[in-house]
């Protein structure tokens, strides 16, 4: 039982997750946010006012059509002469005092946004003997050394080190330095800190101590959880108004976000930002070639059509932090240009002055020329898609807690793999968007196990569905409310038109589905298509009983409880067949709703068995009921995006064919077989011109009934057809 002070305390972070998401978007951002189509961050190292060659890079900038960067002025090094106590001045800067301003002086000149980047997250053994309250704190109580450069100190994100010393020394900044904003890196601190500025605050806000367990189930981790997001949006408020208030054309721009394993809620984040850079720089371990659109999908879903950056790395810097290593330009060029595919404007990190090895500028320099060529199309309006993917931070924070990797995110990326396979055009929606202006635009939405929903987001997708949207929801969707706590049905259970009995053991070894032919349509259903011939299919491993709300009519799935898989003897089938479907799909007015009571989404991830696949494809043609806006046909694995310009379409192709396609690295290109593709042309427009923008040249194409048809050769890593419209 909740006691009152614990109901009172969740109807106090109710009301702070409804207040920060109720703050209107920031006014007056027609200023120089939308203009920087292509970035160069220089990373700067402290010897860089003596060593760095300026002249190189500004005439690297100009070569390769760079026009905004990021230059670090401050925080763990000023890179300025800095009047600020602490405030540890480059111990290269005697005799090169004016290197910063003579850099940006340069940017300027090439008519570059220049945006100035601080650090706070580290400090010196002096500042630890001064303000001994400005370091972190771990839950023993120790102040805690950094781990990496041990002779400085972490300090605390949520105290005075960020509230009052990085205010001084980003108002320091943005007064001298005529930059469009300043952009930090590392300002939100790593876990929980203990000292005795976030000890009192927490008590003061909670009247509670600290949270000692990651349990999102635990009031104090709970209340925690929203109390550090909520100091966190009053730092990023109070650098803000700082900077605003020295140079009004300037803005604070938090390097922060994310899809549904981000801490900070992307609804504030978008809102607050008035661009913003998705930072993931290389792949690493499990990751496919289309993580980096995904993260400009998962940014798009929170700041609408402001212009998202997407920061690379031309090295290999994770896991192990090679900074300025070389990474294959193969793996370089993929990982770009599926984030270019999906709306982000390149964003090189170069760390350090100093190049320690050019073949990484070639690659940039072949990808910007071309970028900046092909610029006029590339300056999206809006995708055009049909079908969108929810993504939840709640979901992963109070539901999947430490195992929200498993738990959630696991299902989004097979869901995410299904539909690139499949060639649909799709974006991400964000949980708390759930608006008629945020999701009507799409036909269907995918639920992949959006287990923590509260009722008034049901509400929406009920809604949405009145209006003829349609659903695809799998597992626990809907089964917990936002505070990740069990209902006792799903809350979308009158959609799903089946109700929760219970959870299934797992994980499910050796079960199964039997497919089953409709003898009265003399057929298979529409989402067997491909499936003709099956005659059973792998079950899920982590699955519920539910009870059907209403008669089931010929389901084209239905369960085969596990069979004994050792000793393999008594692996014979002592149940063919049940009643149980494997999936529901309804007619919901003029919507549809299909529901998976099992994680075909994460299996299809960690096994991907092929059927799963074609499944869920098919699962999505029959749900969204409509033609697609783009089919793309031929062989090979490939992100399609479409986009509209102001006069003007553009379809994507990003070819991911490749072994290495699913773990890093690429190492190297295969030229694709043709690909044949047809384009649905906007309504009431036509095409004037068809050009491959990759390839060259305009292309002979095939128009009737609104329809553009058109076959490309061969793809080796990627192609833009581009499409005039009149
Ligand atoms: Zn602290």
């Amino acid at each position: 039982m909740s006691t009152r002070r614990e109901l009172m305390q969740q109807a106090m972070a109710a009301a702070f997750m409804a207040q920060v998401g109720g703050a209107a978007p920031p006014t007056g951002d027609t200023g120089w946010f939308d203009r920087p189509m292509r970035w160069v961050q220089l990373n700067l190292t402290e010897d860089d006012p003596a060593n760095m060659d300026v002249g190189f890079w500004l005439d690297y900038f100009r070569r390769i059509h760079a026009d905004a960067t990021c230059l670090t002025a401050g925080g763990v090094v000023a890179f300025y002469p800095t009047r600020i106590p602490f405030h540890h001045r480059s111990q290269w800067l005697s005799g090169h005092e004016s290197f910063y301003a003579d850099l940006l002086a340069g940017c300027r000149k090439l008519n570059m946004v220049v945006v100035a980047r601080t650090d706070p997250h580290a400090t010196y053994q002096d500042v630890y003997d001064a303000h001994p309250d400005w370091i972190a704190v771990d839950a023993d109580g120790r102040k805690r050394r950094h781990p990496d450069h041990p002779e400085m100190w972490m300090t605390c994100a949520l105290g005075p080190y960020n509230f009052e010393f990085m205010t001084e020394v980003t108002r320091e900044i943005v007064t001298l330095y005529d930059v469009g904003g300043v952009f930090s890196n590392r300002w939100t601190g790593t876990g929980v800190c203990y000292c005795e500025h976030c000890r009192k605050n927490f008590y003061n806000a909670h009247h509670m101590d600290l949270p000692r367990t990651s349990d999102p189930s635990d009031p104090s981790r709970r209340n925690y959880l929203v109390w550090h997001q909520q100091r966190l949006f009053e730092l990023w408020r109070v650098w803000d108004d700082a900077i605003r208030k020295a140079r009004p054309s300037a803005r604070y721009i938090a390097n922060s976000g994310g899809g549904a394993l981000s801490g900070l809620d992307m609804k504030t984040v978008g809102e607050l930002s008035p661009t913003l850079f998705a930072d993931r720089q290389c792949r690493s371990g499990v990751m496919a070639s289309w993580a980096n659109g995904k993260n400009g999908k998962e940014y798009r879903a929170a700041l609408g059509q402001k212009a998202i950056g997407g920061i690379f790395n031309v090295g290999i810097v994770a896991p192990y932090r090679w900074l300025n290593s070389f990474n294959t330009p193969a793996e370089t060029r993929l990982w770009v240009l599926d984030g270019i595919a999906n709306g982000l404007r390149p964003w090189v990190n170069h760390v350090s002055g100093t190049v320690h090895d050019k073949r990484g500028l070639k690659v940039i320099e072949d990808l910007y020329q071309w970028h900046y060529r092909a610029e006029r199309y590339l300056r999206n309006e809006e995708p055009i898609a049909r079908v969108a993917m929810v993504y939840s931070q709640q979901t992963a924070e109070f539901y999947g807690g430490s195992r929200a990797r498993a738990k959630v995110e696991d299902h989004t990326l097979g869901m995410y793999q299904a539909l690139i396979e499949a060639r649909v055009p799709f974006e991400m929606v964000l949980d708390r968007l759930l608006g008629g202006e945020h999701i009507n635009r799409y036909k269907m939405l995918l639920l992949p196990n959006i287990a923590a929903l509260s009722d008034a987001q049901c509400e929406q997708l009920r809604d949405y569905v009145r209006q003829g949207g349609s659903l695809l929801a799998t597992y626990e969707t809907s089964l917990y409310d936002e505070w990740g706590t069990q209902r006792k049905d799903f809350g979308l259970a009158d959609l799903f038109g089946v109700s929760f009995a219970a959870r299934h053991q797992g994980p499910i070894q050796n079960a199964y589905f039997r497919v089953l032919k409709d003898t009265a349509r003399a057929g298979v259903h529409p989402i067997l298509k491909g499936l003709e011939d099956a005659e059973i299919l792998i079950g899920g491993t982590w699955q519920l009983d539910v009870k059907p709300r209403e008669t089931v009519e010929a389901p084209p799935l239905t369960w085969i409880p596990p069979i004994t898989n050792l000793p393999m003897e008594k692996t014979y089938w002592t149940v063919k067949q049940t009643e149980i479907p494997g999936v529901y799909l309804r007619q919901v007015g003029k919507g549809r709703v299909v529901y998976f009571p099992w994680d075909i989404d994460r299996l299809y991830w960690e096994v991907m068995a092929q059927d799963h696949g074609i499944l869920l494809r098919n699962a999505v043609d029959w749900a969204t009921n409509e033609a697609r806006p783009v089919t793309v046909i031929g062989l090979g694995m490939f992100d399609v995006t479409v986009w509209k310009q102001k006069r003007s379409m553009t379809i994507h192709l990003v070819n991911l064919t490749n072994p290495m396609a699913m773990r890093p690295n690429v190492h190297e290109l295969i030229p694709s077989q043709p690909q044949q593709v047809a384009v649905r042309l906007p309504q009431g427009t036509r095409a004037t011109k068809v050009q491959l923008l990759v390839a060259g040249g305009v292309v002979p194409a095939e128009q009737a009934n609104g329809m553009v048809k058109l076959t490309v050769k061969s793809i080796l890593d990627h192609e833009v057809i581009a499409i005039d419209l009149a």
